[in-house]
């Protein structure tokens, strides 16, 4: 009777450490292999600055959600600790001032408890001035915002639309498809009723790298590229200013800049509880990355990168 357990004891410790050695392995300094054939077509629809509207932009930080760099992507530091950082950006062009992405609202209390159990059990979360405090704050009224266009449909980059009634939120048609197929469901199933949502196509042509894109204005300043992986409709929002000054807001591509500049991919225990589609996650970063290297005053601003929020803040508004 005692050999039979005892084998029994020893294939289990074996599995244990095995699943341990692999997931060990998945959070190891894995650069991914890049693609210099996605680079094809870098400076498609690129205008000369000072072609451009007058726009200017700032960072509003609305929370912080403090985890370690390791979880960020593969190969961070599992000494460092890393705020997530959570963000409205507020983008003022002559035709319209706009947000993209809203950050934590004043109901986030709420809104977190729409999160899986293991992603709140792995994490917590701290509060700061919401977008809709911060723009009374310096004398704007929510309904000078006339749109919000979101990276995607999370709960920490919707959250903050809830202090916005009757907004009209810009999404691509993808991502609203992937919403009522209820892929990730959470916050956004409970919000999208009341939600005034306009989705758009992706009609605009190339653009850089990219074989298509959604320029709201026309004019080259303003241009939604897709990012898909992370949600179906995941998009990228690139500003391009007067001064020559170009930022690149990719939302939940990549946790962290490292992400880009590696390039890597984050750990699979993140993949697993956030992207859809881990391909196609992947393939968008090899773009990002290659447009990048090429165009080295672009600014890519990962969605949660608190290091650079903390940056654009200090020098917000950029013009
Ligand atoms: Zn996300
Ligand atoms: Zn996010």
């Amino acid at each position: 009777m005692k050999k039979p357990l005892k084998r029994l004891g020893q294939a289990i410790m074996i599995v244990l450490l095995i699943a341990i050695a692999l997931l060990v392995y998945t959070f190891l300094p894995i650069k991914l292999t890049t693609d210099p054939a996605l680079a094809a077509g870098i400076g498609r629809g690129r205008r000369d600055p000072s072609q451009l509207p007058e726009v200017s932009f700032t960072l509003l930080k609305t929370g912080k959600m403090p985890s370690r760099r390791a979880f960020a992507y593969r190969g961070g530091n599992w000494a460092e600790s890393a705020d997530n950082g959570m963000a409205a950006i507020l983008v003022r062009h002559p035709q319209a001032t706009f947000l993209f992405d809203t950050g934590f609202g004043s109901a986030v209390d709420q809104h977190w408890l729409t999160i899986p159990l293991l992603m709140r059990k792995l994490s917590t979360y701290v509060k700061e001035p919401t977008a809709a405090e911060q723009l009374r704050a310096q004398g704007i009224s929510p309904s000078e915002i006339k749109w919000a266009a979101i990276s995607h449909s999370h709960w920490d980059h919707i959250s903050g639309l809830d202090d916005f009634p009757g907004l009209e939120v810009r999404m691509p048609s993808q991502e609203l498809d992937f919403i009522r197929a209820h892929r990730y469901p959470g916050l956004i199933d409970q919000m999208i009723g009341r939600l005034n949502v306009h989705p758009f196509e992706f009609a605009s042509g190339p653009y850089e790298n990219f074989e298509v894109s959604y320029d709201p204005f026309g004019d080259g300043s303003i241009i939604f590229v897709p990012l898909p992986g992370h949600t179906a409709g995941s998009t990228g929002m690139f500003v391009n200013l007067r001064s020559g000054k170009r930022y690149f807001f990719i939302g939940d591509l990549t946790w962290a800049r490292e992400g880009i500049e590696r390039p890597a991919e984050r750990p699979w225990l993140a993949r697993v509880l956030v992207d859809i589609e881990a391909d196609k996650v992947r393939q968008s970063i090899l773009r990002v990355h290659e447009l990048a290297k090429a165009v080295p005053n672009l600014v890519v601003v990962p969605a949660h990168d608190r290091r650079l929020h903390e940056e654009i803040a200090a020098q917000s508004p950029i013009k």
